[in-house]
C-alpha cells in the first residue's frame, strides 16, 4: 500500500460510516488570530465543536495539512533529530459533532488499524488520561487490549488543547511498537528518547472549552476529533522505522540529494530540506508570503534554514525552488493548491535563496572566525546579534548550526543587543533622524526585524497557545 492509497483508504473507511469528506483547510487558519498556523485537523472545525457554527454533517474526515513551526505546538528543532517529526505534514483524522462519542472512536480507530490496514494487535499500545474509566474500560473491556500494552498517563500527553484556550478534553492515544532493533520505552516510560514506540493516532474526546483564565466550560454535546499522522502510518506500512524512508520522502531527498552529489539517504541535511520544502511550498502556496515578522518570518526562517543545509552539502547554486517539482509529483494530487501556484511558489523561493545565499558565505565566515578565536560551548550574544543584524541570520538558524557542533547560543545576551536596538531606533525617531526601516532580505543589513519566539513576540501576534 502506497501512502496515497492509504489516505484515500482512511477516508473511504470513514465515509462508509456516514463521516463526510471535507477537503484540507488552508495553513492559515480563517479569521483565527489566536493560531499561528493549521496546527492539527480540528482547527477547521473549531467553531463547530464549541458550538458556534452548524455544518450540514455531524460527522467529518479530512486529510488535513498542518504545520507545526511556532506556537504551542512547535516541531522545528525536533526535525532531523527524531524519525517521527516534521514542520508540514498531514493529519488523518475523522470528526464527530455531539454525534458519537468515546466508544465509537475506539472501536473505529481499533477496526481501521487491525483490519482494513492489518496490523498485529501485539505490535500496537493503548494510552487513557489517568482518570478517564470510561475510555479505560472501552479498551480493556470492549476491544480486549493486553493490560500488558495499555498505560494511563497524565495531562501531559493525555489531555490535548489546541492553544492555551479553546476546545480541549482528554484523550487515548495509539502506538506502534517497531521492535526491538530500535532504542526507545514504551509510552509513559522515563525513556522518552528513542523513536522504539510510536505515536501514530490521538483520539481527543473534546468535551471543554478552556477560557482565557484557564478555566474549563463544558461544551453543548462532547464531540470527538481524532489525528493519525499519514507519515508515521505510512511508515508503518511501508514496514521501514523512519518516515523520511516512506515514498512521502524518499523522492524528494534523492531529488536534493542528486542536486547535491550526494547518495547518502540518512543525510541529515537532505532530510531537513526535504522537511522544509513541504512546508515552504504549501505555506506560499497557502497565501503566506516572507516577511519580517509573524508568520511570514517563520516561512523566511525555515527557508533559511533549508538553504544553509544546501549550502553545507556543497550545493552552490540556488537549488530549494527546484524540488517544487518533485513535491507537486508526491502531493499535487491529494493537495491541488499546489499545482495552481506552483509558478509563484518557485520564484519566491528562489528569490528568497538568491538574497540570502548574498549574505550567507560571509555570516558562515565571521561564525567560524569567532568559532576558532573564542572557547567555550556557548556562541557569544554579539556574534548572534551581528549575524542576526548584519547577515540575516535568525537566531534559531544560528542555534541549529550550534547545535550540530555540540554548542548554544547566548540568548541572553543577543536579547540584549536587540533591546538596545530598538532603543537606539527610537531615539533617532524621536530627535528626527533617519528612521530605522525594515529592509527586504535582498539587502545586506537586516535592521528592525522582529523575532518570533525569541522575543515572545509571537505571543503579542499570534497566541497560538
Ligand atoms: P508526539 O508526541 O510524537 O510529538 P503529539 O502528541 O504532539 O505527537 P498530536 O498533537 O497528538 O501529536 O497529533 C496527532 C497525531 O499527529 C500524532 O499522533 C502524530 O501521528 C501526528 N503528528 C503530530 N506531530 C507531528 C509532526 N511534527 N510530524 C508528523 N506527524 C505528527
Ligand atoms: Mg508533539
Ligand atoms: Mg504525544
Ligand atoms: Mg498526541
Amino acid at each position: 500500500m502506497t501512502s496515497a492509497q492509504l489516505r484515500a483508504s482512511f477516508l473511504e473507511f470513514f465515509e462508509r460510516r456516514g463521516h463526510t469528506v471535507v477537503p484540507s483547510a488552508p495553513l492559515v487558519p480563517a479569521n483565527d488570530p489566536t493560531l499561528l498556523f493549521t496546527n492539527a485537523g480540528m482547527v477547521p472545525f473549531k467553531e463547530v465543536f464549541l458550538g458556534r457554527e452548524q455544518r450540514g454533517y455531524s460527522r467529518a474526515a479530512t486529510s488535513q495539512r498542518c504545520v507545526r513551526a511556532g506556537g504551542k505546538h512547535n516541531d522545528l528543532e525536533n526535525v532531523g533529530y527524531t524519525a517521527r517529526h516534521h514542520t508540514f505534514f498531514e493529519m488523518l483524522g475523522n470528526f464527530s459533532f455531539g454525534d458519537y462519542f468515546k466508544r465509537e472512536a475506539i472501536e473505529y480507530a481499533w477496526t481501521f488499524l487491525t483490519e482494513v490496514i492489518g496490523l498485529p494487535a501485539e505490535r500496537l499500545w493503548a494510552t487513557v488520561y489517568e482518570d478517564d474509566d470510561e475510555a479505560a474500560r472501552i479498551w480493556l473491556e470492549e476491544i480486549g487490549i493486553d493490560p500488558a500494552r495499555f498505560r494511563r498517563i497524565g495531562a501531559h500527553d493525555n489531555f490535548w488543547s489546541m492553544g492555551d484556550t479553546g476546545p480541549c478534553g482528554p484523550c487515548s492515544e495509539i502506538f506502534y511498537d517497531h521492535g526491538p532493533e530500535v532504542p526507545g520505552g514504551p509510552p509513559g516510560s522515563e525513556d522518552q528518547d528513542g523513536d522504539r514506540y510510536i505515536e501514530v493516532w490521538n483520539l481527543v474526546f473534546m468535551q471543554y472549552d478552556r477560557d482565557a483564565e484557564g478555566n474549563l466550560h463544558p461544551l453543548p454535546s462532547p464531540c470527538v476529533d481524532t489525528g493519525m499522522g499519514l507519515e508515521r502510518l505510512a511508515a508503518v506500512i511501508e514496514g521501514v522505522h523512519s518516515n523520511f524512508e516512506t515514498d512521502l520522502f524518499v523522492p524528494l531527498i534523492d531529488a536534493a540529494g542528486e542536486i547535491a552529489g550526494v547518495s547518502d539517504r540518512g543525510n541529515a541535511s537532505l532530510k531537513v530540506i526535504a522537511d522544509h520544502i513541504r512546508a515552504c511550498a504549501f505555506l506560499l502556496a497557502d497565501g503566506v508570503l516572507p516577511a519580517t515578522d509573524g508568520r511570514g518570518y517563520v516561512l523566511r526562517r525555515i527557508i533559511r534554514r533549508a538553504v544553509r543545509h544546501g549550502y553545507q552539502l556543497g550545493i552552490e547554486e540556488p537549488f530549494f525552488y527546484r524540488l517544487v517539482d518533485p513535491l507537486e509529483r508526491v502531493m499535487g494530487e491529494a493537495h491541488p493548491e499546489l499545482a495552481e501556484r506552483r509558478e509563484l511558489v518557485e520564484k519566491i523561493l528562489h528569490q528568497e535563496e538568491r538574497s540570502f545565499r548574498e549574505t550567507l558565505e560571509h555570516g558562515l565566515a565571521l561564525l567560524d572566525d569567532h568559532l576558532a578565536q573564542a572557547s567555550g560551548e556557548v556562541i557569544d550574544g554579539d556574534v548572534v546579534f551581528k549575524l542576526y543584524d548584519t547577515y540575516g541570520f535568525p537566531v534559531d538558524l544560528t542555534a541549529d548550526i550550534a547545535r550540530e557542533r555540540g554548542l548554544a547560543v547566548d540568548h541572553d545576551g543577543f536579547e540584549r543587543r536587540m533591546a538596545e536596538q530598538r532603543e537606539r531606533a527610537r531615539a533617532a525617531s524621536r530627535f528626527g533622524g533617519p528612521r530605522q526601516e525594515v529592509v527586504d532580505a535582498g539587502e545586506s543589513r537586516f535592521t528592525g526585524h522582529e523575532t518570533l519566539e525569541d522575543t515572545g513576540e509571537v505571543t503579542a501576534l499570534y497566541r497560538d497557545g
